[in-house]
C-alpha cells in the first residue's frame, strides 16, 4: 500500500492510498486544481481516483469535492449527517454512497472501516484502511482519545495522526479565550503532548510510519511537534514526518 498526505492543516487535507489498482482520496479539502496539481507532484492523476471518503464537512475537508466528484465522476463516500451538513457546499455529485459510522466498506482491493472521532462537527468519523496485508489509520479532528480510537488504532502499519497545537503556544497566542476553549475542549483537536501520550499507547514492531498531521499554523510549530512525537517513539526505528499544509509528502510505502 502507497500513500502520500497531499496537505494538512486548517486551510486544508487530503490524503491519497493506492493498492493494486485502487486508488482512494479522504478528504478533498483543497480546490479540484490543487488537488489535480498535488497528485502531479506525486506521478498520480486525479483521473484515477476511485472514490472519496469524508471525514466530517468542515471546509477544510470538503472544498474540493463537489467539483471532483462531477468533473471525474468520482463517487463520494460519507455518512448521513455528514452529507445533509456537506451537501450545499458540495452541490450536486456524480455519485454518492452511504455508510453508517462504524461500517467496513470493500472499495475494490481496499477495505476501509469508519470509527467515531469527537469533534464539533455532525458525525465526524476516522478510517483504518486495509488491503488484507497492512493497515493505515487516519485520525485527526478529534479532541479527546477515547477506548475506542486506541482500539482501533492499534495494530496500525502507519498512522496519520492529528498533532494540532502546542499548549503553551495556544495559551500565549491570539486566540480569544472562546476560541482557545473550542480548540482545547473534547470536541476541538489533540495538543501535541496528548497525541504523544497516545501514540507511545500504540507502538508496536510492525508501525512503520507515522505523520503528524493537521499542525495549527498559528499555535504549533514543526519542532515542538517532532519533539513530542520523537520522545515518544524512544528508540523505534519507525519512519517520523510531518504533514505540511503547502506540498504533499513524498510516496511513502508500507509493506
Ligand atoms: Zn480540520
Ligand atoms: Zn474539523
Amino acid at each position: 500500500m502507497n500513500f502520500s498526505v497531499l496537505g494538512s492543516g486548517s486551510k486544508g487535507n487530503s490524503v491519497y492510498i493506492e493498492s493494486g489498482k485502487t486508488k482512494i482520496l479522504i478528504d478533498a479539502g483543497f480546490s479540484g486544481k490543487e488537488i489535480a496539481a498535488r497528485l502531479r507532484s506525486i506521478g498520480r492523476g486525479i483521473e484515477d481516483i476511485d472514490a472519496i471518503f469524508v471525514t466530517h464537512e468542515h471546509h477544510d475537508h470538503i472544498q474540493g469535492v463537489g467539483v471532483l466528484s462531477r468533473r471525474y465522476h468520482i463517487p463520494v463516500y460519507s455518512n448521513l449527517e455528514t452529507f445533509k451538513a456537506g451537501e450545499n457546499v458540495w452541490g450536486r455529485l456524480s455519485r454518492y454512497s452511504e455508510f453508517a459510522t462504524g461500517d467496513i466498506i470493500q472499495m475494490q482491493e481496499l477495505q476501509v472501516r469508519t470509527f467515531t472521532v469527537s469533534h464539533d462537527a455532525a458525525d465526524p468519523v476516522g478510517f483504518i484502511i486495509g488491503n488484507g496485508k497492512v493497515k493505515l489509520a487516519y485520525c485527526t479532528d478529534t479532541g479527546k482519545v477515547s477506548h475506542l480510537l486506541r482500539q482501533r488504532l492499534m495494530g496500525c502499519n502507519g498512522l496519520i495522526l492529528e498533532f494540532n497545537h502546542d499548549l503553551q503556544m495556544l495559551k500565549n497566542g491570539p486566540y480569544s479565550p472562546v476560541l482557545q476553549q473550542r480548540v482545547r475542549s473534547d470536541h476541538g483537536h489533540l495538543a501535541n503532548e496528548d497525541a504523544a501520550c497516545f501514540l507511545q499507547s500504540l507502538l508496536h514492531e510492525q508501525l512503520q510510519y507515522v505523520i503528524l498531521a493537521h499542525l495549527s499554523t498559528t499555535n504549533n510549530h514543526h519542532d515542538l511537534a517532532m519533539m513530542a512525537a520523537r520522545s515518544a517513539i524512544g528508540d523505534s526505528f519507525l519512519q517520523l514526518r510531518v504533514a505540511s499544509q503547502s506540498l504533499a509528502t513524498d510516496l511513502m510505502c508500507l509493506k
